[in-house]
């Protein structure tokens, strides 16, 4: 038998399996109500169009042989023309240079960790932030520093120092934020927060990873300009901006091709090209031809209008169950897009535990919270996703869980 740990690299000490997968395991039972799995409701997804674009793809020897062939590490040249011509619908003016297309944004914050961080160097994120970004984060072996309402007396200058004690070198490299529908309080940045976060990068002289997965679902309210768009205007153009936008289609067409995108100056486009080519040469080249027919030409505007309709529907009635049913104690968020509710319970009482007792009592899945806050902290806070569930189940289950937690 081989001795596995002591051959794992260092970095293999911080991979722990998410909560989140563990739990996916008793979801399967029957009559399991799931609020768990931050998915999109596969009742959106264009199968239809995909079908006939896929055939399309496929139908002469040379569209075959394009599509199935090993494709440029920068991404499929109209797609990158696509999603350069909607982040300049955004005030974002970008050139197809400014665009690389990835395999999600999962990947993509893969190899922001990979290009940005030295172990012993400090990532900013908020408390909580998305379980996903810490994981890949994690692998390149940082250390974390929380920014938010929380740590609102900190100074730049007090990130800089506590970053410095870890080791000689040793610095703050970004900031990572979520600052739409956050995964998973279902949060939003204000502008002014928006402002502070990109006064703190420019007194701290580090780049902002904008992490946009939900940005086009909004369901009430004024569209917020993004961090991006915000740098853009303050430095004069996308090349001379410290912030990194990720965007991806996962949400709004479906994540089985797997495509997201960074948008960014060309200067980190080019590094994050390398890593690409080393990593996995390209993404599909085929699943990057479906996805820019479905988006063009209005494509993508319809699956976003059909998507915010959809969910918004399920964001009601998960708040409207929440109203009339949860105990006064439990406080929760109101989204204003997005997949999830965050809920805080009372103190004392263990989001870990109530899963227990939901799954086998009451059978009502969720995530509890603590998996989202690198500091161990949020033990009473758990996240309820409405993205899966139809409105009824919604009602039956906050009903379960009311009852539950009286
Ligand atoms: N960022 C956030 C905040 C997410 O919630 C997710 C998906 N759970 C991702 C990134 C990754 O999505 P994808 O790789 O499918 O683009």
């Amino acid at each position: 038998m081989v001795s596995w740990k002591p051959v794992y690299a260092r970095r293999a000490d911080r991979m722990k399996a998410s909560e989140i997968r563990e739990l996916l395991k008793v979801l399967e039972r029957p009559g399991m109500i799931s609020f768990a799995g931050g998915i999109p409701d596969p009742a959106l997804f264009p199968v239809a169009a995909a079908a006939q674009v896929y055939a399309d793809a496929l139908a002469s020897p040379n569209a075959a042989s394009a599509a199935l062939q090993y494709a440029v590490s920068e991404g499929y040249g109209p797609l990158r023309q696509w999603i350069a011509e909607y982040m300049t619908a955004q005030g974002i003016a970008a050139s197809p240079d400014n665009i690389l297309v990835t395999a999600g944004s999962q990947q993509a914050l893969d190899f922001l960790g990979k290009l940005l961080l030295t172990p012993g160097d400090t990532a900013l994120v908020t408390v909580p932030t998305y379980l996903g970004a810490l994981q890949a984060f994690s692998a390149y072996e940082p250390r974390y520093d929380s920014i938010g309402p929380r740590a609102a007396n900190r100074t730049p200058a007090s990130y800089a120092d506590e970053a410095a004690k870890e080791a000689a070198g040793a610095r703050v490299k970004f900031v990572y934020v979520v600052p739409d529908f956050a995964n998973p309080t279902g949060e939003t940045l204000s502008r002014p927060a928006r402002a502070d976060v990109l006064d703190l990068a420019g007194e701290l002289d580090v780049p902002v990873l904008e992490d946009s997965a939900y940005s086009a679902l909004r369901f009430d309210g004024d569209e917020m300009p993004s961090l991006q768009s915000l740098d853009v205007r303050r430095r004069g153009s996308l090349d001379a901006s410290r912030v990194i936008h990720l965007g991806t289609f996962s949400k709004t067409v479906a994540p089985g091709l797997r495509i997201g995108w960074v948008c960014a100056s060309r200067a980190i486009i080019s590094r994050l090209v390398l890593i690409k080519q080393a990593s996995d040469l390209n993404v599909s080249a085929i699943n990057q031809i479906v996805m820019h027919r479905l988006v063009k030409d209005g494509g993508h505007a319809g699956l976003i209008a059909r998507a915010r309709a959809h969910y918004r529907l399920k964001r009601d009635a998960m708040l409207r169950a929440l109203e009339a049913q949860m105990p006064s104690e439990a406080r929760w968020t109101r989204p204003d897009g997005g997949f999830f509710v965050w809920l805080t319970l009372p103190d004392g009482v263990s989001g870990a535990a109530l899963l227990d007792r939901a799954v086998n009592q009451a059978q009502v899945a969720f995530v509890p919270g603590a998996a989202f806050f690198h500091d161990g902290s949020g033990t009473n806070t758990i996240r309820l996703s409405y993205s899966l569930p139809e409105e009824a189940v919604i009602e039956e289950g906050i009903g379960r869980l009311a009852s539950l937690l009286r």
